[in-house]
């Protein structure tokens, strides 16, 4: 089968033939219907040679926010039939201790002594025609499309978890909330906030037409400039805003968004750039919270499928075939998708 092969770090990744996998005991191997191209995948093969915090190595299939129709179930499964659509959940811990437990698998405690992150993510992904994952993994779509729903599984459920652990900023009325970087992750972070805040959301993205689109959907915009932090903090009447969320994660953009909190506000940090931000006790408005934040919960993935279901988040994609999936990559790479690339094998 072709498959997008992450091969060697500095690397553009390559499309080639590998083996059809079967799926071995407890798995399901899913005939691939979508899988998305992340920005975190062009971090792998552009900057993870130096700055590589989960150890992963070269030579396994790229994506990781896949969703598949049943092809066959492995030993010891049931209750999964074949031809029935599911995402992926692609964090992969040690599946039994505390934070596995209880759904969290990007936190696993026994992390360090695991094969892979997950699917896609040392362990083979969905940039393929098929991909195996462990049932427990799977989340059902039903009827729901599944090749937009693809991007859900990151793009959808990352977003999903860090405003969900900032909704006591955003509960009450007059509420205000920042997405900076409206790309795959941000344009389906200001739908979820409209389903789940009353806050105002203002966002903002280097391009124009990034903003259109999060108009579109709700939010005011602010273009960057020196002026920016006055602008955002002049619609919140002087306040600031309750909680922002930094899609890029620049020291620009942290530094930004820093200074646009309101006091006791929540800034969180999603974006992998890696930069620094310079933080003084001044130079922060009193009780602001800095945090970062790593994909999400199975159970947050559930949430998010109802909100597909309900039309609350209706995922913004184009889709490309297996033959046009590296230039899917060199799109992402030039800045020059909207929303999410999603590949249809
Ligand atoms: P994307 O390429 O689809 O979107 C990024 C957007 O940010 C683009 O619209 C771009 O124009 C905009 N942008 C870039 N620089 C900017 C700047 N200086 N100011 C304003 N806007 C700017 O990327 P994505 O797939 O949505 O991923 C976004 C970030 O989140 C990436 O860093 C990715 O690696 C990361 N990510 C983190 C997690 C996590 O668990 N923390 C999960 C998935 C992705
Ligand atoms: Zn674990």
């Amino acid at each position: 089968m072709r498959a997008v092969v992450f091969d060697d770090f500095k690397t553009f990744p390559v499309l080639k033939d590998i083996e059809k996998p079967t799926p071995g005991p407890g798995e399901v191997l899913l005939k691939v219907a979508g899988a998305g191209a992340c920005h975190s995948d062009v971090a792998i093969f552009e900057d993870f040679e130096a700055n590589n915090p989960a150890g992963l190595k070269p030579g396994f299939v790229l994506g990781h926010e896949n969703s598949g129709w049943v092809e066959e179930v492995g030993p010891g499964v049931s209750g999964i039939t074949k031809g029935e659509a599911y995402l992926i959940y692609g964090p992969i811990g040690c599946q039994h201790c505390r934070a596995c437990s209880r759904g969290q698998d990007t936190y696993c405690e026994n992390a360090a002594t695991n094969p892979y992150l997950g699917v896609g993510l040392g362990r083979n992904g969905g940039m393929a025609e098929y991909v195996t994952a462990t049932a427990r993994n799977l989340v059902p779509l039903g009827d729901a499309d599944p090749v937009a729903a693809a991007p859900l599984s990151d793009a959808g459920l990352t977003p999903y978890h860090a405003i969900k652990l900032a909704l006591p900023k955003l509960n009450g009325g007059g509420k205000f909330a920042l997405v900076i970087g409206l790309g795959g992750l941000g344009l389906v972070g200001v739908q979820i906030l409209k389903a789940l805040t009353g806050a105002t959301i203002i966002a903002t993205d280097a391009k124009p037409e990034a903003m259109a689109e999060a108009e579109k959907l709700g939010a005011v915009t602010v273009p960057s400039g020196s002026d920016q932090v006055a602008k955002i903090r002049e619609i919140t009447g002087g306040r600031g805003v309750d909680a922002a969320f930094d899609f890029v994660g620049i020291s620009a953009t942290i530094t930004t968004a820093m200074q646009s909190m309101a006091l006791q506000g929540r800034c969180t940090i999603v974006g992998i750039a890696g930069q620094p931000y310079d933080w003084s006790f001044f130079g922060a408005p009193y009780e602001v919270e800095l945090t970062s934040t790593y994909w999400g919960t199975i159970e947050d993935l559930y949430d998010v499928v109802e909100l597909y279901k309900a039309g609350q988040v209706v995922p913004q994609y184009t889709t490309f075939s297996m033959d046009k999936a590296l230039e899917a990559y060199q799109l992402l790479v030039d800045g020059k998708i909207s929303g999410r690339a999603v590949v249809t094998p």
